[in-house]
């Protein structure tokens, strides 16, 4: 959650704090060893994916006009230095103690074009992301796109070119079947680009299972195998690679050292370009 910010007494541009947004939604977690997934996981190397929210107490709202808008905001308490925030929840300033009202809203303003457009972002990220599955509905599908068909049957689905066929029980829970599909799909996936990078790398076929994390895209312990989130399947199959030999690299070594970097080059020499993609796509993900 840090990151997101301006801070007051920065010399960050605008600019430079667009980059951080996006980085720090992924990687700026201040304890990520105490992680949900982390927690089970000690020995393991993780690759973030967001987090969501945590339940806080209801802030006060207070508002200010920046151009023709009336924009509100929250405030939390801060130590030294005034900074914004802006996420799901909207926009937070967090502010010393004793800062007069006037003071916030003239930081505010200066970062008008910042808030404004943060805000409008997310706005129709969350619109985009919370789906009604409905038959006839688009879901992504390795970088791609399959439409659900919904019929009845015995809770059962099948997979066709574009197409995935549902047949759900009456009053079945779709969102739980087409789940069921998509990992379905994901474990026959990531089980052969597994086995194709191992061998290519010369590694031993590691355990896999899936995770449905939402904090995480893998995980790799030598103990229990490589652990993938099965939201990856919505994305293309380069990107896949890319944390399947991410994950198989921390075999190797169990950190994020250049000699782990070296490892994950040697099977995906473009691996920072794919990394980088991974960031972004992932934050458009819908939440089935
Ligand atoms: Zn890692």
């Amino acid at each position: 959650m840090n990151g997101r910010r301006f801070q007051r007494r920065g010399h960050k541009d605008p600019g430079s704090a667009e980059k951080k947004h996006v980085f720090g939604f992924l990687n700026g977690f201040p304890t990520p060893a105490l992680d949900e997934a982390g927690l089970l996981m000690t020995a393991a190397e993780q690759l973030p994916l967001f987090r969501l929210p945590p339940a806080e107490a209801p802030a006060k709202t207070r508002h200010v006009q920046l151009g023709s808008r009336i924009v509100s905001y929250t405030t939390r308490p801060a130590q030294r230095r005034m900074s914004l925030n802006i996420d799901e929840r909207g926009l937070r300033v967090s502010l010393p103690r004793g800062v007069p009202l006037r003071e916030v809203e003239d930081f505010i303003r200066r970062h008008g074009e910042w808030v404004l457009t943060k805000l409008d972002e997310y706005s129709s990220r969350e619109v985009r992301r919370q789906i009604m599955l409905h038959d006839g509905q688009r879901l992504p599908l390795l970088g791609g796109e399959v439409t659900l068909r919904i019929g009845q049957g015995n809770n059962r689905f099948r997979w066709f070119d574009t197409l995935l066929e549902l047949l759900p029980r009456p009053h079945a829970d779709i969102d739980a079947l087409t789940r069921r599909a998509f990992q379905g799909k994901a474990m026959e996936v990531f089980e052969k680009r597994i086995h194709l990078f191992a061998e290519q790398g010369g590694y031993d076929v590691p355990a896999l299972s899936l995770s449905a994390a939402r904090t995480r895209w893998g995980s790799c312990s030598r103990e229990t195998g490589i652990r993938l989130n099965w939201r990856l399947i919505h994305l293309s199959l380069d990107l896949i690679d890319y944390v399947v030999c991410h994950e198989l690299a921390h075999l190797r070594q169990m950190n994020h050292s250049a000699r782990f970097w070296s490892e994950v080059a040697k099977l995906c020499p473009d691996w920072q370009e794919k990394r980088q993609a991974l960031k972004q796509q992932g934050l458009t993900l819908p939440i089935l």
